[in-house]
């Protein structure tokens, strides 16, 4: 017997085959929900069963809530994953799909509320003994007199973020005093309007941080681990371009020291399933920015280096189960990358959706290639333009990089332009390969006109 019966795959793209890959292999059967534009994918055609639940906008198909939760009910399913991105953090979906008698793949709907607002997030992490960034510690109020006192307390540059923010939005850094009240009003503004709530707070701007992150997992027994950490400082605009683990220069020691203050973290407020704390670190200390309550993008780098299937864990905690490993199971062994491959031009990153004429997949020893696409299939332009995760593993990081470097060489992918030109370039760059740079690396040597041949 199969530890469930049936999961929904409330996602697309690479992740619902990845979910549906981990279902198949315990012997769980799946049903694809899309929308119209996606009736092609690859993960649609090899669910058990499959329902088409609006339109190609996601906010008419991946968001709509009563559609999911009624194909869950005409399928019989007992379980909803959400992957990442779309309803994955969304704590009222959580508690629909509990309300309506299923379980959800993920953690409490009130831990994901908890998690969800940075002001509370930051409060509960100080309390459990998590390093945060110097801040006000709690939402700005309305007198500027008080406001001032605050960043003048805790030093300028300061950033003021919005509690309630997601997607690199809804932030402004505040150099000096006589900048702080327009910057104030207008982080409030934008707040208000893409988030519908303009509580705002303040933190200390540290001005070259790395971005590293810690993985965890917890059962439903009061058990919980973390899978070390992973570096994801090479960005523009916010978004991760490539991630690796472990990070370039992280001890055995501060990953032992860190990772505890996560489990505990996680044994305090009752977590569940996978999640992320995610800091910026910055001379030699970290400092808690948010928790991820779901499954990550780049997970699998996780999974080369620990041997850890992150999906199945997911879906074991989920039905109840133990947790496999405990901590002393898990092991860091040798460097893994991921390449995130984009449908975009590798120079103005404009997004290319379109057919894909031609694609081979690179392949030898410590490559991994998760992806949906297919030749003849054609990306549409309305969702996400990342298409393929290129992984590689070796003992070391140099390793890594080389043999990362053969698989993108040997990658065919026709019919659009993707960024692959861009991963070349940069598993070439000195400074890259050096590693342990901060997340303005990337975009700082674009800036300098390095970047991929024209
Ligand atoms: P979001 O939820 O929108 O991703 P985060 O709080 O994770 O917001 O911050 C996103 C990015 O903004 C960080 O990765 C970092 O680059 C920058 N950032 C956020 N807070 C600070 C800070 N206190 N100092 C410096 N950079 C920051």
């Amino acid at each position: 017997m199969a530890i469930m019966d049936k999961i929904v795959i409330a996602n697309r793209g690479e992740i619902a085959l990845r979910i549906h890959r981990a279902c198949q292999a315990l012997g769980i059967k799946t049903v694809a929900v899309h929308s119209t534009v996606d009736r092609n994918l690859k993960h649609v055609a090899l669910a058990d069963e499959s329902v088409c639940i609006g339109p190609a906008p996601a906010a008419e198909s991946y968001l709509n809530v009563p559609a999911i939760i009624a194909a869950t009910e005409v399928t019989d399913a007992v379980a909803v994953h959400p992957g990442y991105g779309f309803l994955a953090e969304n704590a009222d979906f959580a508690e629909r799909v509990e309300e309506s008698g299923f379980i959800f793949i993920g953690p409490k709907p009130e831990t994901i509320r908890l998690m969800g607002d940075k002001v509370s997030a930051i409060a509960a992490m100080k309390e459990a003994g998590v390093p945060c960034v110097p801040g006000s510690g709690g939402p700005l109020g309305d007198e500027p007199e008080v406001i001032a006192a605050i960043a003048r307390d805790i030093g300028y540059p300061i950033i003021i973020k919005a509690a309630a923010g997601g997607g690199g939005r809804g932030m402004r850094v505040v150099n000096a005093e006589e900048e702080l009240d327009t910057a104030l009003q207008l982080t409030r503004q934008e707040a208000a309007a893409a988030f519908g709530d303009d509580t705002v707070y303040m933190e200390k701007y540290l001005q070259n941080p790395r971005h590293i992150e810690i993985q965890v997992m917890a059962d439903q027994r009061g058990n919980a681990i973390h899978l070390g950490e992973r570096d994801c400082s090479t960005q523009r605009r916010h978004q991760k371009v490539i991630e690796e683990a472990p990070a370039p220069g992280i001890t055995p020691e501060q990953r032992a020291e860190i990772g505890a203050v996560c489990v505990e973290a996680c044994k305090r407020i009752g977590y569940r399933g996978a999640g992320t704390f995610e800091f910026l670190y910055d001379d030699g200390r970290f400092y808690f920015i948010e928790m991820n309550t779901r499954i990550q993008v780049e997970h699998p780098v996780t999974e080369r280096i620990t041997g850890v299937d992150l999906i199945r864990e997911q879906i074991l905690v989920a039905a109840g189960e133990p947790l496999s490993y405990r901590q002393e199971d898990v092991q860091v062994r040798g460097h893994a990358i991921e390449c995130r491959i984009n449908a975009e031009d590798p120079h103005n990153f404009m997004p290319s959706p379109g057919t894909i004429e031609g694609f081979h997949t690179p392949g030898g020893p410590g490559i991994r290639v998760d992806s949906h696409i297919y030749d003849g299939y054609r990306v549409p332009p309305n969702y996400d333009s990342m298409i393929a995760k290129v992984i590689a593993h070796g003992h070391d990081r140099d390793t890594a990089v080389a043999r990362m470097r053969v698989a993108l060489d040997e990658m065919v992918l026709g019919g659009i332009k993707s960024n692959i030109p861009l991963h070349q370039w940069l598993l070439k760059d000195e400074g890259f390969l050096e590693g342990g740079f901060n997340i303005h690396y990337l975009e700082k040597r674009l800036q300098d006109g390095a970047g991929p041949e024209r």
